[in-house]
């Protein structure tokens, strides 16, 4: 994981609570993607009051670039209206109060813990689930046990930035449906017993 030295989300955002509503838009799309809607929303409402008390019809017409713009208006506002209700606007650093506000998983809290705060956190999505399960760090499914897994692997020191390179290193070679085996320097130590296949290898 040496590879990878730059371990930042690639989203652009000013404070937590601008982290949190482009970590909902960037759901199935391109951080660039969000990256152009996210000044423009961001210039028309520029705290949580503000987009819990949007027409969700401006919202929409912002995000709707970023690809499934109703549900993630509906998501963002929601969140917006979570985060006044619960916290009075402020965001909390701490994972246990993130993941009661709607919308909000292990995944996306730890996101913001570990980039807007540097608290450690391990964020488990797709790419860390698939890679993690394949060089057999983990044999669990479920993100939160992954995480568990994960934690008490590596020092605390190393969680932040572990889930991008991992994200990173699942995007450019351990890919889901044709992973690179072949030139992946990780062969020696992947648990995977179809690497061998995709290496263009015989595992016997
Ligand atoms: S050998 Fe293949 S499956 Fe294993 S980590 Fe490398 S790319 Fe992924």
């Amino acid at each position: 994981m040496k590879r990878y030295q730059i371990s930042h989300t690639a989203l652009d955002y000013q404070d937590a609570f601008q982290l949190l509503v482009v970590t909902v838009l960037s759901a199935q799309t391109t951080d660039e993607s969000v990256n152009k809607v996210a000044p423009i929303l961001f210039a028309k409402y520029q705290t949580s009051t503000d987009l819990a008390e949007a027409n969700p019809e401006d919202v929409e017409k912002i995000v709707y670039s970023t690809g499934f713009y109703r549900q993630k208006t509906r998501s963002i506002i929601k969140l917006a209206q979570g985060l006044e209700d619960l916290y009075d606007g402020e965001v909390p650093p701490d994972l246990d109060l993130l993941v009661k506000l709607p919308g909000v998983g292990r995944k996306t809290a730890s996101v913001v813990l570990a980039e807007a705060w540097n608290i450690p956190a391990i964020a488990v999505d797709t790419h860390v689930r698939r890679v993690t399960g394949r060089l057999g760090l983990t044999s669990e499914s479920d993100p939160a046990k992954i995480e568990q897994d994960l934690k008490a692997l590596y020092p605390k020191s190393a969680w932040s930035g572990l889930s991008m390179r991992y994200i990173q290193f699942g995007r450019d070679t351990c890919e889901a449906k044709r992973p690179r085996c072949g030139e992946c320097e990780m062969f020696g130590l992947c648990e995977w017993p179809d690497r061998f296949a995709f290496a263009g290898q015989s595992s016997k």
